[in-house]
């Protein structure tokens, strides 16, 4: 989400006659796009932002601006720890930055600019100018906030009620963005299955994918990401219907226990979670299934943690996001009784991960010899006589290839499986 709001802010500065500066030393303009989700992402914004002191001593006409959940959050303490911070705008306020950009080029006016934050949950949602990162795969946000609150999470705090966005608006978007030759979007919310609640058409997350589907020249869909307490029935089989939504889903269980799933405030059980991934498998048998994992949450016993274990086990994910627990500004679980020593949060956390890659591995193991359709995204970060592209399941392939098949679904058969990655050759493209 916030790679994207990165591209809105990217585009707002293109926009405005902003290119890309070849290094930081070079910018006229810094806008620090911050992550409150756990502390470790603010500690980094904190060292950043200590790090552009020295640049703004060195050339006063530079400006800096900080956006972001951090941004939300400290609001104009920000100002005062951070004198020269110049504009501090929120995820719902990012139009703000077109604003104070073309006043800034006009004036020379240096005071620091009032913070441009959310008050008013009503607030509209445009459509922004926006540079896209690659050309093959998009980003299309769809619901805004979150009205779930479980118990660690700051996201409500900082990016406020669930608002849906209008059809109308997303489908002209996918429309424009086929137009301009991508041929992948991923449907982006922090709860796309809740998607239409709140709008006046009478419209869910299943009728979205329906209507999105119909888009000529869009080849595959993705969406991120799923609570499993919304994922209905007619959304699996809308999945299993659709040949253009990928068989995917980020589906976070957070913990195997039912104890610390009710002090989290999921709203599921562990049993109705694995039902889901039942129905989801039975629908769809070459589904893959990936998770985020929370350790050491508020009260989470040894008996508790073996619990997630167990379902790690039992439901063996193509793949998991882990992280150790940890307190955030307003959320409830800082009232929480019993925290968890950091080294067990840890210790639990390695453990998880270390099972992870044994259950990774043999996942990928089991492809060898396969041959499967991906979509060509690029070269290859790590080795430029490489392409890269990921399967319906998302899996990253990496084969050696044309330039001209980036942009194209190519057949691959797979002759070796690594950690994090299939590598394979090239049977046949098909455009
Ligand atoms: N809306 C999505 C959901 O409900 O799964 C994703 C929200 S969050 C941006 C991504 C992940 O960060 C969560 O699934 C959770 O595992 C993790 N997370 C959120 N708050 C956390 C915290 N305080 N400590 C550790 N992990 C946290
Ligand atoms: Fe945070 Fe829960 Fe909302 Fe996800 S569903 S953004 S974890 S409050």
């Amino acid at each position: 989400m916030n790679v994207h709001d990165s591209e809105k802010i990217a585009g707002i500065l293109s926009e405005s006659d902003h290119g890309t500066a070849g290094s930081i030393e070079e910018a006229d303009v810094i806008v620090l796009n911050t992550c409150s989700i756990r502390q470790k992402a603010e500690q980094k914004f904190y060292s950043e932002l200590g790090r552009l002191r020295t640049l703004k001593k060195n050339n006063p006409d530079l400006k800096i601006a900080v956006a972001g959940c951090i941004a939300q959050q400290q609001g104009d303490a920000i100002f005062k720890k951070f004198p020269y911070v110049d504009f501090i705008f929120g995820p719902d306020n990012i139009d703000s930055l077109q604003t104070w950009i073309s006043s800034r080029i006009q004036s020379t006016d240096n005071r620091q600019q009032k913070s441009a934050l959310r008050e008013n949950p009503g607030y509209q949602i445009k459509t922004l100018p926006m540079k896209r990162i690659g050309r093959v795969r998009a980003w299309v946000s769809i619901i805004y906030g979150c009205d779930n609150f479980c118990a660690y999470c700051v996201v409500p705090y900082t990016r406020g009620r669930e608002r849906s966005r209008p059809c109308k608006d997303i489908y002209d978007e996918v429309v424009s963005l086929t137009g301009q030759g991508f041929k992948e979007i991923t449907l982006l919310g922090q709860n796309v299955n809740s998607y239409g609640k709140n709008l006046p058409e009478k419209i869910d997350f299943s009728d979205l994918l329906r209507m999105v589907h119909e888009i000529v020249g869009l080849q595959r869909i993705r969406f991120v990401t799923s609570h499993p307490r919304d994922i209905s029935e007619k959304l699996i089989n809308t999945m299993r219907d659709l040949p253009k939504v990928c068989n995917h889903i980020h589906l976070p269980v957070q913990s195997g226990s039912d104890k610390i799933l009710a002090s989290m405030n999921r709203g599921y059980s562990y049993r109705d979670y694995k039902n889901k991934i039942d129905m989801l498998k039975a629908a769809i048998p070459d589904i893959a299934v990936t998770t985020d994992i929370i350790t050491g949450f508020p009260g989470e016993t040894d008996e508790d943690f073996q619990l997630t274990v167990n379902a790690l086990s039992e439901i063996e994910y193509d793949g998991i996001f882990a992280f150790k627990y940890s307190e955030r500004p307003d959320t409830k679980a800082l009232a929480l009784p019993d925290h968890i020593d950091e080294t067990i949060k840890s210790e639990r956390l390695s453990h998880i991960l270390k099972l992870q890659e044994v259950i990774t591995f043999k996942k990928n193991m089991a492809l060898e010899g396969q041959e499967l359709e991906i979509l060509v995204e690029g070269m290859s970060e790590t080795d430029d006589k490489n392409l890269t592209g990921r399967t319906l399941t998302n899996k990253i392939v990496n084969f050696r290839g044309d330039p001209d098949d980036i942009g194209n679904i190519v057949m691959i058969k797979v002759k070796e499986a690594r950690q994090h990655s299939l590598y394979g050759e090239k049977v046949k493209s098909r455009k």
